[in-house]
């Protein structure tokens, strides 16, 4: 990277990076395989490395709040793409319908880079990602057993397309009540983004359907403007949003702690 600088580029799968050369984006001189490094690819609960594939990652922890990021691997692109696609890539892609990056949001994420600098994933989505920066590791403190739970749901036209709307969410379910919630979306505004004025009203809250139903008819999903693109119109995205969160978060309350979701759960 250094002897190139700015003609080079790291590629993890490189399947985001040949869909863009695809459609006719210009590619660097020279791409830097990631690809036969042997660190930074566990999937474990806490911890997932960069250089993991996405099929890696649909296969790790099922449980708990980690479950998000399951769940969200399971449902991006088709199981070919995923056997190629990284975690790393996924994130520094910054496109608006990056399937992880919701979940990674739920989670409260720390992002590890390669030189040892950590950030907040919510400070990585808002400023943009900076070619120059490596990801090596996603990190969060949410192991499972300590009754979190977690789910994510996408919305696309067909399987293995782009999504309309991918929603994760984490709870902490106690005593029949939400005890701490976070709510992300993607694909519906320019970037991926938490939903904190729904947070804070579903504390307290008992998980039923008529609950959420309510909270969600109070606290309207606004303030952004919605993503148009060949999936879906603007006006599309902003009527089903508060649907495809109403039913993320009866997935996540359904399943509880220890749940392990059926095959195609995560599709809406
Ligand atoms: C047919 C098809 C369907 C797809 N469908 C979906 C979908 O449904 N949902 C979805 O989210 N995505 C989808 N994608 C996009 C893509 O496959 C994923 O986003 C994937 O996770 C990208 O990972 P990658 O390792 O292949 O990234 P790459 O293409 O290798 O890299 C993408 C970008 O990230 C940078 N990068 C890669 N690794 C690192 C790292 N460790 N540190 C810093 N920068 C890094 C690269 O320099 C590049 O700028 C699809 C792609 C294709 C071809």
């Amino acid at each position: 990277m250094s002897e190139h600088s700015s003609d080079a580029t790291v590629a993890g799968g490189a399947t985001y990076l040949m869909w863009r050369a695809a459609l006719g984006e210009p590619m660097p001189e020279h791409l830097i395989s990631l690809h036969r490094i042997t660190d930074h690819d566990e999937v474990r609960d806490g911890s997932v490395g960069a250089l993991a594939t996405l099929r890696r990652v649909e296969r790790g922890p099922m449980l708990g709040a980690q479950r998000a990021l399951t769940m969200a691997a399971s449902v991006t692109a088709g199981p070919s793409v995923r056997s190629l696609a990284t975690v790393g890539g996924n994130l520094a892609s910054g496109f608006p319908q990056a399937d992880l990056v919701p979940a990674l949001l739920a989670l409260d994420a720390t992002v590890h880079f390669s030189d040892g600098r950590t950030l907040p994933i919510g400070q990585v989505v808002e400023s943009g990602f900076k070619t120059e920066d490596l990801i090596a590791r996603v990190t969060h403190d949410l192991p499972s057993g300590q009754g979190w739970t977690g789910a994510t749901l996408k919305l696309s036209r067909r399987g293995m397309d782009f999504s309309i709307a991918t929603v994760s969410t984490v709870l902490r379910l106690e005593k029949g009540e939400i005890q701490e919630a976070r709510v992300a979306v993607g694909s519906l505004f320019e970037r991926p983004t938490r939903l904190p004025a729904i947070e804070s009203a579903l504390l307290g809250a008992d998980p039923s359907e008529e609950t959420i139903r309510e909270v969600l008819e109070y606290v309207k999903i606004t303030g952004k403007s919605f993503l148009e693109d060949d999936e879906a119109t603007a006006s599309y995205r902003q009527l089903i949003a508060p649907v495809a969160v109403r039913r993320t978060l009866l997935a996540a309350a359904r399943l509880g702690p220890d749940g392990v979701p059926r095959p195609g759960e995560a599709r809406m």
